[in-house]
């Protein structure tokens, strides 16, 4: 199975997102009142965790906590269920851990593999969309203070002439496996600066304006490690909310071997076989972060020869 069929960490999850729901401000009201929905506090990017997991707020206490607190975003429906996130970055780390009757304060990323991964997409995705809101009180194009509605998926500014509507913003990357020409099997990986000494990935970057992907994946791999691509493929995507992040997976061919890094961004890219790679994560060496598509782009890679 390619990793376009299978689902990433922080995607897929059985939530029904009801975008109908969120221009109905009466029925949202009345299911944060319902005794079964469920408010899953945050504060700044982080769960807030019990012994348990992450705390689910019933509708008693939520109405406790987002009287004092920052944005409620509505989630989905997991079935019959409603899901909010309130947002208690306004607090101190202490004053958010105790209302919301939790006992620490946790990031999403160091949950994964204890969370099932339903809830690591759900605590993902109010991550991203509280943190947008955080960033976006104000309209870009007059500087008016911007209002939540629909639901906590749209502000709009406030500012009379403007009424601008804002929506959550989503920042594309690319991250590639490039293979070199030739045999046998190859693929490039690069060490970034600030990464340990040892520590090689694929290489990755943002998506400019008026680029497409492939665009971007060719231009990237130009810049960073002086090679020319072709046959870009792609291989899979993932939700990346840490905080407004759309990674896209491909692979692509190298047309020449020779490899010119620029020296501050990546500070080495060189050319791994197979059987190196695979004597790294025998090493105990992760091959990518294992909640990332980087992990599985070089599994697959691997699996493939
Ligand atoms: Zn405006």
């Amino acid at each position: 199975m390619g990793t376009a069929e299978r689902v990433l960490a922080y995607g897929g999850g059985r939530l029904d997102r009801a975008g109908a729901l969120r221009t109905d401000p009466t029925r949202l009201g009345a299911l944060l009142g319902e005794p079964t929905t469920v408010v899953l506090p945050l504060w700044r990017d982080r769960c807030l965790v019990d012994g348990d997991g992450p705390v689910r707020l019933t509708a008693e206490r939520a109405s406790l906590v987002r009287s004092a607190a920052g944005e409620t975003v509505f989630l989905g429906l997991d079935g019959d269920t409603a899901v909010f996130a309130v947002d208690l970055s306004a607090l101190d780390e202490r004053s958010a851990v105790e209302m919301a009757g939790a006992v620490k304060s946790v990031d999403v990323r160091a949950l994964v593999g204890r969370l099932d991964a339903d809830d690591a997409a759900v605590q993902a995705y109010a991550r991203g969309l509280l943190h947008w809101h955080r960033q976006q009180r104000y309209c870009g194009t007059c500087g008016a203070p911007a209002v939540v509605g629909g639901g906590g998926h749209v502000r709009t500014c406030t500012g009379g002439e403007c009424g601008r509507l804002l929506f959550p913003r989503i920042e594309p990357a690319i991250i590639v496996l490039v293979e070199a020409p030739g045999s046998p099997g190859r693929c490039l990986l690069a060490r970034h600066a600030g990464a340990a000494e040892d520590a090689y990935s694929t290489l990755a970057g943002f998506v400019e304006v008026g680029e497409n992907l492939e665009d971007a994946v060719r231009r990237e791999m130009a810049e960073e490690a002086g090679i020319t691509v072709t046959d870009v493929t792609y291989q899979g995507s993932q939700a990346w909310p840490f905080p407004a992040g759309l990674m896209v997976g491909f692979r692509a061919s190298a047309t020449s071997e020779e490899v010119r890094v620029d020296g501050e961004e990546l500070l080495e890219a060189r050319w791994f076989t197979r059987a190196e790679l695979r004597q790294r994560e025998a090493a105990g060496r992760t091959l990518g972060r294992v909640d990332a598509i980087d992990h599985r782009l070089l599994h697959d890679w691997l699996a493939a020869g």
